[in-house]
């Protein structure tokens, strides 16, 4: 499903934002096109119930639920208790009736396991699915964005020189290299890290493409497109003000939500890298990975502080 729009003109380039929040199911996002794929997955085996992780303010996890209530299949959420804040994501988790366990971060896998052991010797068949989606199952939904994107460029005649979002777990980053990798086309691919700092966090996207492209990789290219920008992690800090007029700039200016984890940070961090590089008359390409419920957790911030 493509859905971009032209926001016009941008400090001098032209952008345009593909609305990946608008994909409809459980408020669209990257972890929807993702839990498509995995849903596909679960299709084709005879799983009964879902096996994953995430913290209370996933998405991911939100999306999973709620397409597990659907189905009427049981969704078994392992959750860190360092990250079990309440929010509106947490709270539809509960509404789907997913069973949550909350145990501190350093348990986590252990859990995992023994949850899994435990279903199947209740003879149930469990589908695990890694925190945000992440695996070659991720990586493949955003193979098919990326062409989703060629097919918009090739119908409305243009190219977009850059594109820029937010990188979590990198798996959408990764989906997007190996895309551009198997077209082999030029454009600059910059994921705006919300959490990892470098080098680890380019090292996990650049293990995810080879991961995807098995012998297909030529190592110097991975290397050369994979760009990873580290200057918005911090969580709390002198960013979050920042990130916060981000957001009301975007609602007002655009009517578009934004939120303080994802996509406030990569929009800012984009703004910031076009002003530093000194890009200009450029097509620039964001794209919204979703989260609004994330927005509606940021709207009590704004207005605060001023
Ligand atoms: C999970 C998430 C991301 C990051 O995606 P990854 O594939 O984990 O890198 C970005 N934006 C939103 C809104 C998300 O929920």
């Amino acid at each position: 499903m493509t859905i971009v729009q032209c926001l016009g003109d941008y400090k001098d380039n032209h952008l345009y934002i593909k609305r990946e929040d608008l994909i409809p199911f459980s408020f669209g996002g990257n972890k929807a096109r993702k839990a498509q794929l995995f849903f596909r997955e679960i299709n084709k085996g005879d799983y009964d119930c879902v096996v994953t992780y995430g913290s209370g303010s996933s998405n991911h996890c939100r999306i999973i639920a709620n397409e597990c209530c659907r189905r009427g299949m049981e969704c078994y959420i392992i959750s860190p208790l360092e990250a079990s804040e309440q929010t509106f994501n947490s709270q539809m988790m509960d509404l789907f009736g997913a069973e949550i366990t909350t145990v501190p971060v350093r348990n986590v896998h252990d859990t995992i396991e023994g949850k899994m052991a435990e279903l199947w010797r209740e003879n149930k068949k469990p589908y695990f699915i890694e925190g945000g989606g992440h695996g070659n199952v991720g990586t493949e939904a955003y193979v098919q964005c990326y062409e989703e994107i060629k097919e918009y460029e090739q119908t409305e005649n243009i190219h977009f020189n850059y594109i820029f979002f937010a990188s979590g777990t990198g798996t959408t980053h990764a989906g997007l290299v190996c895309g551009q990798l198997i077209n082999q086309d030029e454009r600059k691919i910059i994921g705006i890290s919300i959490a990892r700092k470098n080098p680890r966090g380019r090292d996990v996207v650049i293990q995810s493409i080879r991961s995807y492209l098995g012998d297909r990789v030529i190592e110097e290219q991975i290397q050369e497109k994979t760009i990873f920008i580290d200057d918005y992690t911090s969580g709390y800090g002198k960013d979050d003000r920042r990130v916060i007029e981000t957001i009301e700039m975007a609602l007002k200016k655009y009517g578009i939500p934004l939120d303080t984890t994802y996509t406030g940070k990569a929009f800012m961090g984009m703004s910031e890298y076009i002003q530093k590089e000194q890009i200009r008359d450029k097509n620039i390409m964001f794209i919204h990975t979703g989260g609004t419920p994330l927005f509606f957790d940021a709207l009590k911030k704004i207005g605060e502080g001023k």
